[in-house]
């Protein structure tokens, strides 16, 4: 937006009047001149801050005035990015929520940046077609005396991010039986039960951080939103203990409930191997989650090579169906920092069994993990982890000689 200093020698206060949307990274010090692109007409509204440092007065105070000045009916998306917003949030809080609170059905996308006022949260669950939610701090708010019974909340939405401290909240308050069972008359359907309407029925993506804490409560929470098809809760670890409880049993649980992930991400594998869930959890979930092509999951590798090998030769019915049964696309399974000790001789067991759970895996099918995870496995896990990698390209030369 380095153009906009141009506007400094425009002769009218007001020159794109007509101007509909406005997208773009800007720098703190030419804030001062955004409130000249705000037209009455403007639809889009997508603006990134891009600061290393806090905002001066100057720069709150020039987003305050354009932010105000936006008016709400036209306006279908807005989205103001963040980056070291923490101490922001209570600055811009009032503006922000004013200007929702202007905002009508046309609006279906909002990435507040900050936080909202709940008086600006309860318009907002109420939105028909909004789409798209992303809140920073917000809890949920206290519906008890305002609405109805049969009211439906978050009527069209699909995509969901919840932050880290009121992830759990949410999910209580979107699951309160009060919305998920309405009465027949709230769909108009005189005596049909209509248990899936509203956001049960429309999630599709749902993001939550979930910190350090224990992830288990919130995904059983999550598991009520049965055709998503993204899911994301957590993130690292941390460093001196392992924040992952899942079972095995508990990935069952998500496999099941969720027959229709495509991406599924359960926190970055840490290198304390004190996880329960085992290479059964991704067996399960290759099996039933067929449409999956991303999945991040701690897994023990402590017993591995007893785990595949029981996986491998067991006749327990249940898992001989599985061994049978289709499987997802997975290409490429991100270990972050799993340890992996297991013999030279164990390594093509394990190569096995991964190709069995995954049989999509390519050509590069265990990763470490994108740009900006913590760290590695040691330096030994990462070897082994290697030579798996390799006894996998192997084999599926073996399996399939043809390029
Ligand atoms: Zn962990």
């Amino acid at each position: 937006m380095c153009f906009l200093q141009v506007l400094f020698r425009l002769p009218t206060d007001d020159p794109f009047p007509n101007l509909r949307e406005l997208h773009g990274w800007i720098e703190p010090a030419l804030l001062r001149f955004l409130h000249r692109f705000i037209s009455p007409r403007l639809t889009d509204f997508s603006v990134y801050v891009d600061t290393d440092d806090q905002l001066g007065c100057l720069g709150y105070g020039s987003l305050t005035d354009a932010i105000s000045v936006i008016p709400g009916s036209p306006l279908r998306k807005f989205s103001l990015g963040e980056y070291q917003w923490e101490n922001a949030s209570a600055k811009f809080k009032q503006e922000v929520s004013a200007m929702v609170l202007r905002c009508g059905s046309a609006l279906n996308y909002l990435n507040s940046g900050v936080e909202l006022s709940e008086q600006a949260v309860l318009h907002v669950i109420q939105l028909p077609h909004l789409h798209t939610l992303k809140l920073t701090h917000e809890s949920p708010p206290d519906i008890t005396d305002t609405f109805p019974r049969d009211t439906i909340v978050l009527p069209s939405i699909h995509s969901l991010t919840l932050a880290t401290p009121t992830t759990h909240a949410w999910l209580q308050f979107l699951n309160d039986l009060r919305w998920r069972h309405p009465t027949a008359t709230a769909v108009g359907r005189p005596g049909q039960p209509q248990a899936q309407i509203g956001i049960h029925s429309t999630l599709k993506e749902l993001f939550c951080g979930c910190g350090e804490e224990p992830k288990r409560a919130t995904i059983k929470h999550a598991l009520a939103f049965k055709n998503l098809t993204t899911l994301e809760v957590g993130q690292f670890c941390p460093n001196d203990r392992c924040s992952f409880d899942l079972t095995d049993d508990d990935a069952t649980a998500i496999a099941k409930a969720l027959p229709q992930l495509q991406k599924l991400l359960l926190g970055h594998p840490c290198r304390m191997n004190t996880c329960q869930t085992t290479f059964r959890s991704l067996l399960t979930l290759s099996a039933n989650c067929v449409e999956l092509t991303e999945l991040i999951v701690h897994f023990n590798t402590t017993n591995i090579v007893e785990d595949v090998k029981s996986l491998l030769e067991t006749q327990d019915p249940d898992i001989q169906k599985l061994r049978k049964g289709p499987r997802c696309g997975v290409t490429s399974l991100p270990v972050f920092m799993t340890p992996l000790a297991v013999d030279k001789a164990s390594v093509d067991l394990l190569a096995k069994g991964l190709l069995l759970v995954f049989p999509m895996l390519g050509k590069y099918p265990v990763g470490f993990g994108a740009k900006g995870a913590p760290a590695r496995p040691s330096i030994t896990a990462t070897l082994v982890w290697l030579h798996v990698r390799s006894a996998i390209s192997r084999l599926k030369d073996l399996h399939d000689p043809d390029p």
